[in-house]
């Protein structure tokens, strides 16, 4: 390499000494091979550009001869238009860099520059480097990335375009087939009991299926599962070579199909119980053959499997959950759908047992309108909640003017105040009959016959009542012509049984004449029969003139002890004679009270108490003082009474045995009238008793403050 003498500036040559010189000679003989062979293409140019001088290398770089060459410049082969501005021959810097040459060769070139500025006065070392092939092969190696890139992410979506894992392999199957251009490509499902399947599969026309063979455990060793499980790929690049290690069942699978190389990527599974430490677990593989030939398969097809593994990975879980939310969503359903029918069942029973409600509220209805009598339910608070239709027709009041009414406000005063012990009674829990006079809406006045049932609840309070009345007007009216044709009839019998009884006395005397024993046996049941017949005329006569109203009570105030002792004292005789003793105990009360008939009610309790009583016993008369009342108590410890009776005797001719009359010498009567006596002096009487332990006869009568 000479430089051009008409470009060496003049200054050079003139300071050098000989010695130097001959040095510079020496050692450019020495560089001037080194230059020649040298791989860069070394060149010196000038301020401008040009060429000064360049080596071999350089020369073929610019594809000219070195003599072409010297005579252009650098700037005629940078590509403008290639962002290479930066190269500034001006400088003092060193710089380093690429440029694009063109006007070269046929093809541009890319090479890496360095320029270091005057190494001689106004001469620059440019030093250049073709790395076009270096640039090429990135620029290949970058292309096919892109490729790759492209082509799994198109995969990708397909895969990802799809919830249904079925689809998702097929698809994963197709695209790995058509991208490696694979004879076969499977997936196979590694079962729990190890045993497997294949299950997807894309096959080229020419080659047996395999799609849903099963395959032994032998097939497939625990080993292999847990490095699959690890993630371990195999890239089987010839079967039959001994380093592949095929299991031995492997082997005569591979030959029956004809399969020459495999790569096998596993599925895996990442389990996550429950927030617990996950781990992976096989699920399956994903497998290429080559049937025509071995192949060796390269790290893009081995990567684009693995890649593709583990999308099915990520689809499987997603499956997964999706397959949890959709039982999720069907147990809910279920449920949902249980509750509703069980909800519309509801409603179905409710409405069908409204409808019976109904159905039984209106034969209720129906029911107790139709009879003619007055039901009615009457809560604690003595008013109406229920009442028929017979109210209506009797006292002229609409059921909605009755409802939630209270008992005084229907029926008046007058009539609630007869009424009151008996409510009183039921809603104590008892269940009470008596009879009222009620006046109906028309003024007529009708008898009722009334009979409260206490409502107990499960804690047995009384809730109120149910009442009947019924009209009982006709047969009073019955029974009062049958009184007064009793009372006709008795009253006409009492003149002759009077004059009968005393011939019968007279005949007894003997003064008449004797008779016979068996005369004077017959004159005595003679006498006994007509005095009894005189008892039962003149109880009736009693009666019927108390019941008449005829009869007007003298009421005075007496000390209640008088009349304890002179009942006492009248009945002294005959208990002596029934061998009882009499006991009073005379209490000072102030009554208000007509005498006689309180002193006959008196002696008539005594007399029963006597008469039931054995010889021993002991009958006791007393008296308490009460709330605005005496109470007065005879008490025997005789045959006691029934409690089925206990109400009955105080009702015309009813005794317990009806042999009484003839053996204790009654009519039946006495009970009815002190009864009736009571009454008329606003007192109660009634009988409590103990069978074979005796009886307790009580009335009640008003104290004077009362
Ligand atoms: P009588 O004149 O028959 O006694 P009552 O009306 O006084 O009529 O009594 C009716 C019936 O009541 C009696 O016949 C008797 O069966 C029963 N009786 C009344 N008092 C007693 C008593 N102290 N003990 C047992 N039974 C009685």
């Amino acid at each position: 390499m000479a430089p051009r003498s008409s470009h060496q500036p003049a200054s050079t040559r003139k300071g050098k000494s000989k010695t130097r010189s001959a040095a510079g000679r020496s050692r450019k003989r020495l560089l001037q091979p080194l230059l020649e062979n040298a791989q860069d293409a070394i060149a010196l140019v000038d301020d401008a550009g040009r060429f000064l001088d360049a080596n071999l290398a350089a020369c073929q770089l610019f594809g000219l001869s070195r003599q072409a060459l010297l005579e252009r410049t650098l700037p005629d082969f940078i590509d403008a238009g290639n962002g290479h501005e930066g190269l500034n021959l001006q400088t003092s810097q060193r710089q380093i860099g690429e440029l694009r040459l063109v006007n070269s060769g046929p093809v541009p070139c890319e090479v890496e520059y360095s320029l270091t500025p005057a190494v001689l006065p106004h001469g620059h070392l440019l030093v250049l480097r073709d790395i076009s092939r270096r640039k090429a092969a990135i620029e290949d190696e970058l292309q096919r990335q892109r490729q790759r890139v492209e082509l799994f992410s198109e995969v990708t979506l397909k895969i990802r375009q799809s919830l249904q894992l079925k689809e998702i392999l097929h698809t994963t199957v197709t695209e790995v087939q058509r991208i490696l251009r694979a004879d076969r490509v499977l997936i196979y499902q590694v079962l729990p009991d190890g045993t497997g399947k294949t299950i997807s599969e894309a096959v080229l026309p020419n080659y047996p299926t395999i799609l849903d063979m099963e395959f032994p455990e032998e097939v497939f060793p625990e080993a292999y599962h847990q490095l699959y499980a690890q993630g371990r790929v195999r890239a089987i690049t010839d079967v039959h070579n001994p380093a592949a290690g095929l299991s031995e069942c492997l082997v005569d699978f591979v030959n029956q199909f004809d399969i020459k190389a495999k790569l096998i990527v596993p599925i895996v599974q990442n389990l996550n119980h429950n927030g617990s430490a996950s781990h992976n677990q096989l699920w399956g593989l994903l497998i290429a053959h080559q049937c025509r030939s071995p192949r060796h398969w390269v790290d893009f097809e081995l990567e684009l499997m693995q890649q593709l593994a583990d999308q099915i990975s990520i689809a499987l879980a997603q499956a997964q959950l999706l397959e949890r939310l959709e039982e999720i969503v069907e147990v809910r359903t279920a449920e949902l759908q249980d509750a509703n029918r069980s909800l519309k069942q509801e409603i179905n029973d409710r409405k069908q047992a409204e409808a019976a409600l109904r159905q039984s509220e209106e034969q209720l209805r129906l029911i107790t309108n139709a009879l003619p009598v007055l039901i009615a339910y009457v809560d604690d608070q003595q008013q109406y909640r229920f009442n028929n239709n017979a109210y209506f027709d009797w006292l002229g009041k609409s059921p909605g003017d009755i409802y939630g009414s209270h008992l005084q406000q229907v029926w008046g005063a007058a009539c609630y105040q007869r009424m009151q012990f008996y409510v009183d009674s039921a809603l104590s829990g008892h269940t009470v009959t008596y009879e009222n006079e009620i006046t109906l809406a028309n003024g007529n006045q009708r008898s009722v016959d009334v009979t409260y049932v206490p409502h107990l609840d499960d804690q047995n309070t009384v809730k109120g009542f149910f009442a009947l009345t019924s009209d009982i007007s006709d047969r009073k009216a019955i029974e009062r012509m049958k009184d007064e044709f009793i009372s006709v009839v008795s009253h006409e019998l009492r003149t002759p049984l009077t004059s009968l009884h005393s011939a019968l006395k007279i005949l007894a005397t003997g003064r008449l004449g004797s008779l016979s024993i068996d005369g004077q046996q017959m004159l005595e049941i003679a006498d006994e029969s007509t005095e009894r017949l005189v008892r039962l005329v003149n109880n009736v006569l009693d009666l019927q003139r108390i019941e008449s109203g005829k009869v007007i009570m003298d009421r005075q105030a007496h000390n209640a002890a008088d009349f304890m002792i002179q009942a006492a004292e009248a009945m002294q005789a005959m208990a002596q004679q029934h061998g009882v003793t009499l006991v009073t105990q005379p209490q000072e009360l102030m009554i208000w009270a007509d005498a006689d008939y309180i002193l006959q009610a008196l002696t008539n309790l005594l007399s029963n108490a006597i008469k039931f009583s054995a010889p021993g016993d002991t009958v006791w008369l007393t008296a308490e003082a009460g709330q605005d009342e005496a109470v007065f108590r005879v008490r025997d410890e005789g045959q006691g009474i029934p409690a089925d009776h206990l109400e009955r005797i105080f009702e015309r001719f009813q005794q317990v045995d009806s042999s009484d009359s003839r053996k204790k010498g009654g009519t039946g009567l006495g009970l009815t009238i002190c009864r009736k006596i009571i009454e008329q002096h606003e007192g109660r009487i009634w009988a409590e008793s103990t069978l074979g332990q005796g009886s307790t006869f009580s009335f009640t009568l008003p104290t004077l403050q009362g």
